[in-house]
């Protein structure tokens, strides 16, 4: 122990080669797991002490509780059969900047409190905006998390209303503001408009077509209908790979609605923007070169561990104006010369996310990135056409990416109960331990989703997930 109450540095540096031994074993291993924990809600804590130590603890015997408590209830995202939501995941490199970005500890809300991590933001994301074949003079900046990604990008659209000056007014007693996203946008376009006063009534939700994508014709069709009503419409969120089937709305037919309008375009690229660093599958960003701004996530879908999303935006100006305070003691000498990313968000203080992104973008190359994403959807294809060969299973919605939409027929059940035993059938397959599938409703029916998207997934886990798909089926 040295006097500070750390660690002295060869325990340091002993526990240290001991853990990195573990997670190695760990990411090599993660099969060995259930993917999805077995524990039951309260378990976790009740393993664990309701009071805080009063004195020190050897980092061995903490060690030793993460794996006897806190490993066990883990959800393995790093497991290979991890097919849930999204999968993703945090190879070697990421894992030795985020180790790396805790030891340097850097803050990035001012260039001068972090040089490098401001400047490297800056490279990484101009790279990364090279890699998915946006156009040069995008400005990007990481936040956390998708969902604040929209919250800024609509905030920056609020700001570009004309004449509302809510940064100065609020938004009380003003224009009633109306945005619109398609019924299948990500619920965060919702929640940003709670935050940002626009309420849940500022958002249109515009139907879609029979490929889950927005209906342009319809999204015309409301916005002069409001205009009529009196609301003023300010945004629209255009969706590149919803959450549900992965559907891409068409942008570019939305950035001409926007463009006569006079509205902002997001596109929320969350987890789909990733393809198009795959060049055959570049068609995905069309039109997004229109976009005011648009969020991609390379904790989704590029291999990086959570949390990191990036926000492009070809206002920065906007942006800035939407969240740049300057309290006197914020200011620098160089605050003319450099940029201060605390300007583009909400957070003050940043975590210097960029180290793991540009580790991660050099230890694979763009090519090593495309190739891993090409398999996924390979990988994809060929689990739907298991799926379309077995009659007892449909198809519920197109598969463009990485992630397929199904269900089993259960034919001579009633719709309600065909959902029931989808459910029933997910949560045996989720038992198995071998592989982890989540549901949606498309149409008000149950549909199981199955996608790839982690770096270590095979096509042996595929097969293995559909071999316990087809006998959950067969069980019910
Ligand atoms: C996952 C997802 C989000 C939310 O991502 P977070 O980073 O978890 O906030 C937003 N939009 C889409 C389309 C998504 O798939």
């Amino acid at each position: 122990m040295t006097p500070f109450g750390d660690l002295d540095p060869d325990a340091f540096r002993s526990e240290a080669h001991r853990l990195v031994d573990w997670i190695s074993g760990y990411l090599e291993g993660a099969e060995r797991y259930p993917v999805l924990s077995r524990v039951r809600p309260g378990e976790i804590r009740r393993a664990l002490p309701p009071a805080p130590p009063s004195r020190a603890e050897p980092l061995e015997a903490i060690l030793a509780d993460v794996e006897r408590v806190i490993v066990p209830g883990l959800t393995h995202w790093n497991h290979p059969g991890f097919f849930a939501y999204f999968a993703n995941s945090s190879p070697g490199p990421a894992v030795l900047a985020e180790a790396l970005a805790a030891a340097f500890n850097a803050n990035a809300m001012l260039w001068k409190t972090a040089p490098a991590a401001t400047e490297l933001e800056l490279v990484v994301l101009d790279w990364l905006r090279q890699m998915l074949g946006l156009p040069a003079g995008l400005f990007g900046v990481i936040q956390d998390t998708a969902s604040t990604s929209t919250l800024v990008a609509l905030a920056a659209a609020r700001e570009a209303v004309p004449g509302l000056d809510v940064r100065r007014r609020g938004l009380v007693g003003q224009a009633r503001l109306r945005m619109y996203a398609s019924d299948q946008a990500h619920s965060s376009v919702e929640k940003a408009g709670i935050v940002l006063g626009i309420g849940q009534e500022g958002l249109r939700t515009i139907p879609v077509d029979d490929e889950y994508r927005m209906q342009t014709a319809e999204l015309a069709r409301a916005i002069a209908e409001d205009r009529a009503a009196g609301f003023t419409p300010f945004a629209v969120t255009a969706t590149v790979g919803t959450t549900s089937t992965t559907s891409i709305d068409p942008v570019p037919a939305i950035a001409d609605v926007c463009a006569r309008e006079g509205l902002w375009l997001h596109v929320d690229t969350a987890y789909a923007g990733s393809a198009a660093v795959v060049p055959e599958l570049r068609w995905v960003l069309a039109g997004c070169e229109r976009a005011d701004s648009l969020v991609v996530n390379p904790h989704k879908w590029m291999f990086v561990p959570v949390d990191l999303s990036v926000l492009y935006t070809r206002r920065p100006e906007v942006v800035r104006r939407a969240f740049s305070v300057l309290p006197e003691y914020l200011k620098t000498a160089e605050d003319a010369a450099a940029p201060n990313l605390m300007d583009y968000g909400v957070s003050l203080g940043r975590r210097f996310r960029a180290l793991k992104l540009w580790m991660v973008i050099r230890a694979f190359g763009a090519e090593g990135i495309a190739a891993r994403l090409r398999e996924h959807v390979r990988l994809a294809g060929l689990f739907r056409g298991l799926v379309e060969a077995d009659p007892g299973f449909e198809i519920a919605a197109p598969s463009p990416l990485s992630v397929v939409c199904f269900r089993a027929r259960f034919a001579g059940s009633s719709p309600e109960e065909q959902d029931r035993r989808n459910a029933e059938m997910m949560e045996a397959v989720n038992a198995t331990g071998e592989a982890y599938l989540s549901h949606t409703k498309l149409k008000g029916r149950t549909v199981l989703r199955l996608a790839v998207g982690n770096l270590r997934t095979e096509e042996r886990h595929v097969r293995r997930a559909w071999e316990r798909i087809q006998g959950a089926a067969a069980r019910r």
